[in-house]
């Protein structure tokens, strides 16, 4: 990865306001409630990606509408970003093999998402991990080292 000092929170606004236009059409509220400014050695192409492909399936989860919810804390050593859905959930039994390549159950999913994402956090020296609760949603969260 090309990293650079930089402040995560301007790239959050960037990728929102992608999102916006087709998010209002089809129902979905996306919510930032970062509070402070974080600034942090990244890749920002790479970590682009790694949130697009997260907001992408926030979105696939929720055909009826919902809302995303984005949010980041300081947490020890690193810096912890939630992006959170109101969608259908994943289930038990499948939520240990989503971050394998080719994983996935929609009808034409790649399952490259998320072990692309899984990639980029890991080029970054942090870590993801995922909580779902079936019919209430999906929650993400990115550990980045601050240092
Ligand atoms: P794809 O989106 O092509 O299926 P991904 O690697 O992005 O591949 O995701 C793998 C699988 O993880 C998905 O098929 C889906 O079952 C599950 N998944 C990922 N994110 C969510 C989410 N936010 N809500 C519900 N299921 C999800
Ligand atoms: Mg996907």
């Amino acid at each position: 990865p090309k990293k650079t000092f930089m402040c995560l929170n301007e790239l959050i606004d960037e990728i929102i306001k992608e999102f916006q236009e087709l998010f209002s059409r089809v129902g979905i509220e996306i919510h930032n409630r970062i509070k402070e400014k974080f600034f942090l050695n990244l890749d920002p192409a790479l970590m682009r990606q790694a949130l697009i492909n997260l907001i992408v399936n926030a979105y696939q989860a929720m055909p009826e509408g919902g809302t995303i919810t984005i949010d980041a804390c300081n947490d020890g050593d690193f810096i912890k970003l939630t992006i959170k859905d109101t969608g259908h959930g994943i289930d038990s039994n499948i939520i240990d093999k989503i971050f394998d390549p080719f994983f996935s159950t929609k009808d034409r999913g790649t399952g490259l998402g998320l072990s692309i994402t899984g990639s980029i956090i890991s080029a970054h020296s942090g870590r993801i991990e995922v909580k779902s609760e079936i019919n209430e949603g999906t929650e993400f969260a990115i550990y980045l080292p601050v240092k």
